[in-house]
């Protein structure tokens, strides 16, 4: 059973759709793992997303049901990508919006990527 407030998954979600080619995403990378896209809604001159191949609904539920190399296979390829976007050295910062309070939108784990200028301090704000 997935392991989230979330609920189960669901295929209709957009993301879901954009891995199945139904609507087009700007595509940065694509490998085993992940798939990564430009956000339609960019907050940083870099804003990249990053999505696991597999059908997971959030943290817990990937950790927790994803196999291992799948695991290891997507952590490192959100560290290729900010590699490969040339934020390794200005700097960058992931986040992961999980549930309700967080505000996800999208019930499809997924990891943003946000670099290209200073970030400012990290706030949580209302
Ligand atoms: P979250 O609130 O963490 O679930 O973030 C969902 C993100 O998906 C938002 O930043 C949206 O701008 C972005 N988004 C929604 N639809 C699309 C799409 N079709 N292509 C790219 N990004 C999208």
């Amino acid at each position: 059973m997935p392991v989230s407030g979330l609920g189960p998954y669901d295929d209709s979600n957009i993301f879901a759709r954009i891995l199945r080619g139904e609507i087009p995403a700007s595509r940065v990378h694509e490998d085993e793992w992940v798939l990564a896209f430009h956000d339609i809604a960019p907050q940083a001159p870099v804003h990249v997303l990053v999505i696991p191949k597999g059908r997971y609904v959030s943290l817990a539920d990937f950790a927790s049901q994803a196999p291992a190399a799948a695991v290891a296979g997507f952590w490192r390829s959100v560290a290729q990508i900010a590699q490969t976007l040339e934020l390794e050295a200005p700097g960058y910062r992931i986040i992961t919006n999980i549930g309700a309070d967080a505000g996800q939108e999208v019930p499809h784990f997924h990891v943003h990527i946000f670099g290209g200028r200073p970030l400012g301090r990290l706030v949580a704000r209302e």
